[in-house]
């Protein structure tokens, strides 16, 4: 008998949503496994291999599970890179029980997915993203990373509509990167772009995964 189709998946949890704009809201993360690119500041590094094969039934357990705790509505699919792995029938079956979904990705694969909430977030060394999120993304997430500039700023926030903002987000919260985010945002803003602002990693400053 054919057995049901599995994703890899990393963890599955409660918290707050601590980066972008819907930081500080509480919501249920399914962390997929596996990553296609290799960032050497990454902070999740242990999503990259391995990952438990769960079965949709399986994760919808697993999330009604936490939904009996904790009665919320919004759940974000991470990585990782979330898009790596065919989440269609999970999507479908989430949106079906009613959530609003976020995504979170580095924006080299798409997917077409009913998302409410898709959150991109280009990586160096090229910055690629799919062309599909121009009309898709809510937000625009850039790690302030060593590799991070000014051009590269400008290009992104040139290519987007101003009513996508485009957070400029310190590694890790590192003093270095806040400082390197604050030059970045004087330097854009000053020069005329439109819609940027600095966000900061906020599950960390509360000590939650
Ligand atoms: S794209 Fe994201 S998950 Fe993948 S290596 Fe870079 S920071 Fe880590």
């Amino acid at each position: 008998m054919p057995q049901p189709p599995t994703l890899k998946i990393k963890e599955i949890f409660a918290s707050i949503q601590g980066e972008g704009l819907r930081c500080g809201e509480p919501t249920f993360f399914i962390r997929l496994a596996g990553c296609n690119r290799r960032c050497p500041w990454c902070d999740t590094k242990y999503a990259w291999r391995g990952g438990t094969s769960l079965t949709t039934d399986e994760i919808i357990k697993r999330i009604k599970k936490l939904h009996h705790v904790w009665p919320i509505n919004w759940i974000c699919l991470t990585g990782g890179e979330p898009l790596l792995q065919n989440i269609e029938e999970l999507v479908l079956r989430l949106k079906q029980d009613g959530f609003f979904l976020q995504i979170e990705t580095n924006a080299t694969l798409y997917r077409n997915l009913q998302i409410d909430w898709w959150t991109i977030s280009p990586k160096p060394p090229d910055y690629y993203f799919q062309p599909q999120f121009l009309t898709k993304a809510k937000e625009i997430k850039l790690v302030v990373s060593k590799e991070l500039t000014f051009q590269i700023i400008k290009k992104i926030r040139q290519a987007f509509p101003p009513s996508v903002p485009l957070i400029l987000q310190p590694q890790t919260n590192h003093l270095w990167s806040r400082k390197k985010a604050w030059q970045l945002l004087e330097e854009s803003t000053t020069s005329g772009l439109p819609s940027l602002r600095l966000g900061l990693q906020f599950h960390k400053i509360f000590k939650l995964k």
